[in-house]
């Protein structure tokens, strides 16, 4: 078979025997849901339109279950409108995951992660199926596929679809699918993307006919004016630079984010820009939501962004990238932001 000898030089991740209890949960399954995170991000959307259209080709019809709205750049994926958005529709979205013989939860590790849907899932009796690349799965599938050193869950699939003797199900779709989690969780294969089987991945993809500077063009430089104005007035007029701590901070209020028409994504990459500036090597942007702050963090090198946001701001995710919802004020959550700087440079690992 031409996938066999086209990826054999890729690595396997799953061994034989999960790969036979997977197909088989697969083959026996009719009434398939696939979940994913919270804010689903390309990864989350990535893989789950990637998995609806694998088990298209397999003949069987499943449905993608969103915990809330998904950005409008992520629409684009082939199926992703169509994806039930529990926020708007929560009894449906119950009712599916009651009534399925096989729940496939993709791009997460723990059932806080999809929000309102945590509860139906813990009482599903279906066989639950986890594919991820989030640290420290908590343990409620029957089936768990989860790998902390991939970059992305959409690198986990392909191999998983690979070893499970599908690589020639991929279509030019399902490629641009993947390509898209794998692109939007390395920022392009700008960070957590030196593994040479990536490369490897998407040269595949790129033969399946994906088209990588649109799927670029989409995700990564397509903003509207308002936006373009709330990252520049955040680097402006925002950005606290500590610079003895090696550390970086902005914050946004209700009122700032309403004066530039804030929608959901408008200030998606904002947390990464201050590692640019050299001696600063981690940084977090907090944003005001009603009656919490959305945290976002990110670093370089070995300095734990995902233990920062674990011991103080409710949350968790990668060493390099995380996040949490930080029960308080803006103004809480950033004191507390910079009375950690001095801890945290003995606490943890520096760059
Ligand atoms: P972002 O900053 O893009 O929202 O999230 C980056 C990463 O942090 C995500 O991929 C996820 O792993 C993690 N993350 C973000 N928000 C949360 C949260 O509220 N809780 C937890 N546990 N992880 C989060
Ligand atoms: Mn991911």
């Amino acid at each position: 078979m031409r996938h066999n000898e086209e990826t054999s030089v890729i690595s396997q991740l799953i061994d034989d025997k999960t790969a036979r209890t997977l197909r088989s949960l697969l083959d026996e399954s009719d009434r398939i849901v696939i979940l994913t995170h919270m804010s689903p991000d390309g990864d989350a959307i990535g893989s789950s339109t990637a998995m609806q259209r694998m088990l298209a080709a397999m003949g069987k019809e499943a449905r993608i279950i969103i915990p809330d709205m998904m950005l409008a750049s992520l629409r684009r994926l082939p199926g992703a409108k169509e994806a039930t958005d529990a926020t708007r529709y929560p009894d449906f979205a119950a009712q599916l995951i009651a009534d399925a013989d096989l729940i496939i939860c993709l791009d997460f590790n723990e059932l806080n992660r999809i929000g309102r849907l945590a509860p139906h899932v813990e009482k599903a009796t279906a066989p639950k199926v986890l594919i991820d690349h989030h640290l420290n799965p908590s343990d409620f599938a029957t089936v768990t596929i989860s790998h902390p050193e991939a970059s992305s869950t959409c690198y986990v699939l392909f191999k998983v679809f690979c070893a499970l003797e599908l690589f020639s199900d991929i279509d030019k779709k399902t490629a641009e699918c993947i390509l898209t989690g794998m692109m939007t969780d390395t920022g392009n294969f700008s960070y957590n993307a030196s593994d040479p089987d990536i490369y490897i991945i998407v040269a595949e993809l790129l033969r399946k006919g994906a088209d990588k500077e649109r799927i670029y063009r989409e995700q990564f430089e397509t903003h509207s004016a308002n936006s373009l104005r709330l990252n520049a007035y955040a680097l402006l007029n925002k950005m606290e630079v500590f610079e003895d701590a090696g550390a970086a901070l902005i914050i946004l209020t209700r009122a700032e984010l309403n004066r530039f028409h804030y929608t959901k994504g408008d200030t998606e990459g904002l947390v990464n820009r201050p590692l640019a500036i050299p001696g600063v090597y981690y940084s977090a942007f907090m944003r005001e939501e009603d009656g919490y702050v959305k945290v976002s963090m990110r670093s370089l090198g070995k300095f734990p962004v995902n233990e920062l946001c674990h011991d103080h701001f409710g949350g968790g995710g990668h060493l390099n990238a995380a996040g949490g919802e930080f029960e308080g004020t803006l103004d809480e959550a950033a004191d507390l932001f910079r009375s950690l700087l001095e801890t945290n440079k003995t606490k943890y690992p520096t760059a």
